[in-house]
């Protein structure tokens, strides 16, 4: 079968023909119905570099993942062929603390993951092609009724990512309260919906792109503001001069940072999602007191059982552009330049 390969680090990615995966005992291969093309490809592709992580290239690209039960190996029960499924992206051991938690992106026992700190599409291959093989049943949630792999796909990313990262931060999102959501893109376009949907916060997006911010407004956004000089002292004016309670900054660069810490306030989050290679100054008088800086990586399993039920009632709509799978290069370079609203899904 045609994969969607990164073949190194630094590099484009190219077609290759790979063998069908056949699944071993306790593992399934899904049929891919849709694979979300995600920012953090580009920063595979571009920025990453041999030796930051235990795992690299060459793997099939794909970390968003939904389609149906394919084939099932020896001993795999409660899932049936042709079932429709998301894929739970990161792969610990399945052994440890964490693992049995459902939080297997902090695997604590990295050295029996199938790819450590990664997961298919991170190391290992994904779903940038017809079938993809998932290394344990566990790892696969059924789709509730009604839910379109095409659609549940960028939900086991783009929509768990910021979920964990929203959830975190629930205590903080009382009545009267304010979040920002910096760069409303894949990512973004959910989170502002996430806090909607789970919280009575206001939402004030930022983003540096006119068709993301219109897009932040259908969305819900209460508040939709251009990224530069002015968009901190406007936060403040529009919190009462007190800032946001909770920031969640998918971009991560220098200039997000610093208006996250900016905009934020005293005993407030600031969630630092975005890999965009920023860092922030932490010292005595830099920060608002007592506001917390965090970094978070994607999710839980129960956290994506719980971002598929939101989709499900219609209370998360993720807005897809369809591409063909010979498009998909298209998708990315599309995605470098800044000209998609929401994510692009790629259907092999
Ligand atoms: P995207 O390209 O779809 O969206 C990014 C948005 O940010 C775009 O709308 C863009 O216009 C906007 N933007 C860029 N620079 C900006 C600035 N200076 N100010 C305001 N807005 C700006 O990307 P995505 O797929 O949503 O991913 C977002 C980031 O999250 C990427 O860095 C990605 O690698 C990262 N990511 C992190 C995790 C995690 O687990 N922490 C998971 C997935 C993605
Ligand atoms: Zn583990």
């Amino acid at each position: 079968m045609r994969a969607l390969r990164l073949p190194d680090w630094k590099s484009e990615p190219v077609f290759a023909d790979v063998e069908e995966p056949v699944p071993g005992p306790g593992q399934v291969v899904v049929r891919i119905g849709g694979a979300g093309v995600c920012h953090s490809d580009l920063h595979l592709m571009h920025d990453f570099e041999a030796g930051q992580t235990p795992w690299g290239p060459p793997f099939t690209l794909g970390h968003e993942n939904a389609g149906w039960v394919h084939a099932l190996g020896q001993g795999v029960t409660g899932l049936e062929t042709g079932q429709p499924v998301a894929v739970y992206g990161p792969w610990g051991c399945g052994s440890c603390r964490n693992c049995r938690l459902g939080i297997e992106t902090y695997c604590e026992n990295p050295a029996a993951a199938p790819a450590p700190g990664g997961g298919g599409g991170l190391g290992l291959d994904g779903g940038m092609a017809d079938l993809m093989l998932v290394p344990h049943a566990r790892h696969l949630v059924p789709l509730p009724d009604g839910l379109d792999p095409v659609v549940a796909a960028p939900l086991t990313d783009a929509g768990l990512t910021p979920y964990h990262a929203v959830r975190r931060s629930w205590p903080k999102l009382v009545p009267g309260s304010t979040a920002v959501v910096i760069g409303i893109g894949g990512l973004g376009h959910l989170a502002l919906q996430i806090i909607k949907a789970t919280t009575a916060a206001r939402v004030i997006a930022v983003d540096a792109r006119e068709d993301a911010l219109a897009h932040a407004r259908e969305l819900g956004a209460d508040l939709a503001l251009p990224s530069g000089p002015e968009t901190a002292s406007r936060i403040k004016d529009a919190t009462r001069g007190v800032g946001a309670d909770v920031v969640i900054d998918c971009v991560g660069n220098d200039a997000t940072l610093a208006l996250g810490a900016a905009s934020g306030r005293q005993l407030g989050d600031l969630t630092i999602v975005g890999i965009g290679g920023g860092s922030l100054g932490v010292s005595f008088f830099a920060v608002p007191y007592e506001l917390s800086v965090q970094t978070t990586y994607w999710g839980s399993r129960p956290e994506l059982i719980e971002v598929l039920d939101l989709a499900a009632r219609g209370l998360l709509h993720t807005t897809v552009t369809r591409f063909a799978f010979d498009d998909a290069p298209e998708a990315y370079r599309m995605l470098a330049r800044g000209e998609l609203t929401g994510r692009a899904v790629v259907t092999p």
